[in-house]
């Protein structure tokens, strides 16, 4: 058994290392939800099906699982009646518990979720008028101590598993409603009526896109993430398009061509500065992975083009990154690298005790014209679902922002005395 138990942060910008595909559970039973086609075989032959109906079986399992999204084995209605039981006491279909669920002015929606071990997490649902997007988190926390980042700042850290991380999709079609018909029945309680008014695609789906831009630095949870997003990406699975969903890196070179050849996903980079000091501040990542380096691994980038164009993530902060010598710079090494490049301007959301402020509108405005100017779309993302701290960067748990006020008052206390 892996160890499920969170770990502190041991310097700026170290990996933590991977925990277990299988969640062991008091009852003995497996949680089936993460599992590939071939490993739910697996287990259905070691738990003493023959070969061939232990492919059968998988193979079922798998479309009632992912596509239907059905969480009761007794809903398997091309599985006969007596193997459910069969099924049931041995394996379970999990879903992350729902600690809380809020709901923003602006019709954002963040839900507050618990792992089998007792960690939190979120995820965060954005609806606009032409898409939803899902921000997925991939671990608990962040080893990477970015200074503007909420997340940042949450001393522990475990990496999600891939059920923990298919879970949040899926958990976000049982609370939408968008399972193809008749498999919502046990999910009735958590369905939303509100809901039903809103119809984005052919299929009048709400949930669009996938962001993976949540808690936690994906690539540093690579192995997982890839395993969730091809649950995802499967045509016999959630069935959503590579094309529809965005990994965001804060820059971990390493990893970032295996990531477009075994995700193939499109990518999103933290840069959020162009001159080393600023960059070195804000990312601490940038001190072993540099500036250029960093665009270059986006030039070589696996299926970028000007089709798929690589979006650059700027987060827009008063006096720190914002002048125009910032944006000529950064127009000038997005031409040097000859990089298919977007740009997202994201207005700083503050948390307390973050130290910045977010730059004024006209900063803003003019950061955006000059790299307009240079030949690069540069919008200014909408700051969403500030209300209820579902905006970037300020995903922090409420058990982590307790226990760190505990903490503090402890401190306190044995200051004085
Ligand atoms: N770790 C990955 C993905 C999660 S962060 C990464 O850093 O790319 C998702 C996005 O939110 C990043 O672009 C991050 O820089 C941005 N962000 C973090 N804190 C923010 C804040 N306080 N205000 C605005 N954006 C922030
Ligand atoms: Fe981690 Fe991304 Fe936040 Fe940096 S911005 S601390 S990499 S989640």
């Amino acid at each position: 058994m892996a160890d499920t138990a969170l770990m502190t942060i041991p310097g700026l910008s170290d990996p933590v290392p991977a925990a277990r595909d299988i969640t062991p559970r008091a009852d003995g039973r497996i949680d089936l939800i993460g599992l590939p086609r071939p490993r739910i075989r697996e287990l259905f032959a070691a738990a003493g099906l023959d070969d061939k109906s232990a492919k059968l079986r998988a193979k079922q399992v798998f479309h009632w699982l992912y596509h239907r999204g059905v969480s009761d084995f007794e809903a398997m209605t091309d599985i006969a009646k007596s193997m459910r039981p069969w099924l049931s006491e041995r394996f379970v279909i999990g879903r992350p518990e729902i600690v809380e669920a809020q709901h923003s002015t602006d019709g954002t929606r963040k839900w507050l979720l618990r792992t089998a071990d007792g960690h939190d997490y979120e995820m965060v649902f954005i609806p606009d008028e032409t898409r939803g997007t899902l921000c997925v988190s991939s671990q608990v926390g962040c080893t990477l101590n970015c200074t503007f980042c909420h997340t940042g700042t949450m001393k522990l850290v475990r990496n999600l598993t891939p059920g923990e991380i298919v879970g949040q999709v899926m958990l976000a079609r049982d609370a939408l409603g968008e399972w193809p018909k008749g498999s919502m029945a046990s999910m009735a309680d958590i369905v939303d009526e509100d809901d039903e008014a809103g119809h984005y695609t052919a299929d009048g789906r709400l949930l669009t896109n996938i962001v993976m831009m949540g808690m936690g630095e994906p690539l540093y949870n690579f192995d997982h993430v890839r395993d969730a997003l091809i649950l995802v990406m499967d045509g016999d699975g959630l069935s959503l398009s590579k094309r529809r969903i965005t990994l965001s890196t804060s820059g971990v070179i390493p990893m970032m061509e295996r990531c477009g050849e075994e995700i193939g996903v499109n990518l999103a980079v933290s840069l959020h500065g162009v001159r080393k000091d600023v960059r070195d501040e804000l990312v601490p990542l940038n001190k072993k992975y540099g500036i250029e380096d960093l665009l270059q691994a986006c030039a070589d980038y696996p299926g970028a083009s000007n089709a798929r164009r690589i979006t650059f993530e700027y987060v827009m902060i008063r006096d720190k990154n914002d002048s125009d010598d910032d944006a000529r710079e950064l127009v000038r090494l997005l031409r040097q690298y000859n990089l298919p490049a977007k740009v997202n301007l994201i207005p700083f959301n503050p948390w307390p005790g973050s130290g910045y402020e977010c730059s004024t509108p006209d900063r803003i405005r003019a950061f955006s014209e000059i790299v307009f100017q240079g030949g690069i779309s540069a919008p200014v993302r909408t700051p969403r679902g500030r209300d209820i701290d579902a905006a970037c960067g300020q995903l922090k748990t409420a058990a982590e922002k307790k226990s760190r006020a505990e903490r503090d008052r402890e401190a306190a206390a044995a200051a004085l005395g």
